[in-house]
């Protein structure tokens, strides 16, 4: 094609742009913000809390951009391979399994920096500062869009348009404004309370590099979890989660002394000295927009990242779930579509990727107390399951092996659906009492 356009430059548009980039003669991305500024920007107000890059992401990114960990780790990233990974539910420490996939630690404005230099760097791609305000279309096709910038309205024609503004991206306004369907959004509410702390890190190299500490709802603990990276310049990110009413870590001491509930590698960081302040983000629901079930689309255009879907961030999916969407871009324009066309055969492939993601987040979800559906059918059924897996993860590293491939979104949720996995984990139960 000649020309793609993607609004929004955070990570689901970059890793768009790099798909696009071998199959447009140019790639125009466009973002609120001027992504030749390195660091921190207002266009992601959750740039400040810990980003996880799962193994299945971190796949990705060495497939997008060979080479990626390591020069994340020359930027300062941490390796985590799983013997530096330590897990704990309910207080109890999850076996280690070994060969599991590697993955790294890093803030989220390194990790976000890097893809923004492997993309800038591509000789077609092009960016625009500037505020996208409507699509242009030509009948039934999709022919440009239209943005502001310092209260000069300007158009950029495109063959294609990618929508990855986010959550709040407003595509399903423009879509009906223009006198198209607007898609069905699915919420499911969860008001989760995230805070982030930065410590020194004393250890140059830390024998553990990633820790996580997970309380299942039935604990009642009034933090959900915790988890602490060795990040960038020495540092270590702690974060901590809470849901409804309890708002962990709002204040220093709160943050410290609550990181003290946690078991033992978490007093150290406690113990380490606090750089900056608590940061805090309110997460009120994980939503998604079902595009694909839309009788009138029109062609030329296609959404991805968070304003398809956008998940409880405990679970760490956004940006591994950003790069296979970028991964079904590939796939659909490599066999040629018609682009005169709606890209059916791109949103049927991102569909896997969103059933999958959303259905491992909310059935979690589903088990909080505070949450009250809706319940699928046979939900009391598969929570039992899911309970039994997730238990034999403390124990038994077959199970975990697997529970970890689904996790970390390697592999899809219904390898975990086999009879021979949930018998191997019913008996790891049986061995552990
Ligand atoms: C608290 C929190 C913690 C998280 N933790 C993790 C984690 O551990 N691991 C993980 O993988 N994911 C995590 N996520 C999710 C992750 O941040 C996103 O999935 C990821 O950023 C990909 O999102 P995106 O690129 O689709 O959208 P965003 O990152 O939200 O970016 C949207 C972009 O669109 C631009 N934009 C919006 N509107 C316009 C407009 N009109 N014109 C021009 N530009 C526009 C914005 O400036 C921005 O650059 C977390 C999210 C939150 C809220």
């Amino acid at each position: 094609m000649d020309k793609a356009v993607v609004l929004g430059g955070s990570v689901a548009g970059l890793l768009a742009a790099r798909a696009l980039a071998e199959h447009a003669q140019s790639v125009v991305v466009i973002d609120r913000d001027d992504l030749h500024v390195p660091g921190r920007r207002p266009g992601v107000p959750q740039g400040t809390q810990l980003h996880a890059l799962l193994p299945g992401g971190f796949l990705q990114l060495e497939r997008l951009f060979p080479g990626f960990g390591r020069q994340a780790v020359a930027q300062g990233a941490v390796e985590a391979p799983p013997e530096a990974r330590r897990s704990y539910l309910d207080g109890r420490l999850k076996v280690v399994v070994p060969g599991d996939a590697d993955s790294l630690a890093g803030s989220r404005p390194l990790l976000e920096g890097l893809i923004r230099q492997q993309v800038l760097r591509l000789p077609n791609v092009k960016t625009i500062t500037a505020r996208a305000t409507g699509l242009v279309f030509d009948g039934a096709v999709t022919s440009g869009v239209r943005y502001e910038v310092g209260g000069t309205a300007g158009t950029e024609n495109a063959d294609l348009v990618v929508d990855a503004m986010g959550r709040s991206s407003r595509l399903s306004d423009w879509l009906e404004q223009a006198g198209w369907e607007r898609p069905e959004m699915r919420r499911m509410s969860v008001h989760l309370n995230y805070a982030t702390a930065l410590f020194r890190r004393r250890a140059d190299k830390p024998q553990h590099t990633v820790v996580l500490a997970l309380n299942s709802p039935r604990t009642s603990a009034a933090v959900a979890g915790a988890a602490f990276f060795a990040i960038e310049d020495g540092r270590w990110m702690a974060m901590m989660a809470g849901y409804a009413d309890n708002r962990p870590g709002r204040t220093p001491e709160d943050f410290v002394r609550r990181l003290r509930e946690f078991p033992p590698e978490f007093h150290e960081v406690a113990d380490s000295e606090l750089l900056g302040d608590v940061q805090t983000y309110r997460h009120a629901d994980s939503r998604r927009r079902d595009f694909h079930k839309l009788s009138r689309f029109p062609a030329g255009l296609v959404p991805v990242g968070d304003a398809v879907a956008s998940f409880n961030p405990v679970y760490g999916q956004g940006i591994t779930a950003a790069a296979l969407h970028a991964a079904c871009l590939s796939t659909y324009l490599r066999a040629g579509p018609d682009l005169r066309q709606p890209a059916r055969e791109f949103l049927a492939l991102q569909q896997v990727v969103v059933d999958a993601a959303w259905s491992m987040s909310t059935s979690a979800d589903l088990a909080l107390p505070h949450v009250d559906g809706p319940y699928p059918r046979g939900y009391r059924f598969s929570r039992w399951v899911s309970r039994q897996i997730v238990d034999a993860t403390v124990t038994d590293i077959a199970t975990a092996r697997r529970f970890n491939d689904v996790v970390s979104l390697c592999e899809h949720p219904n390898a975990l659906a086999r009879p021979g996995v949930i018998l191997g984990a019913l008996r790891a139960n049986l061995r552990a009492r």
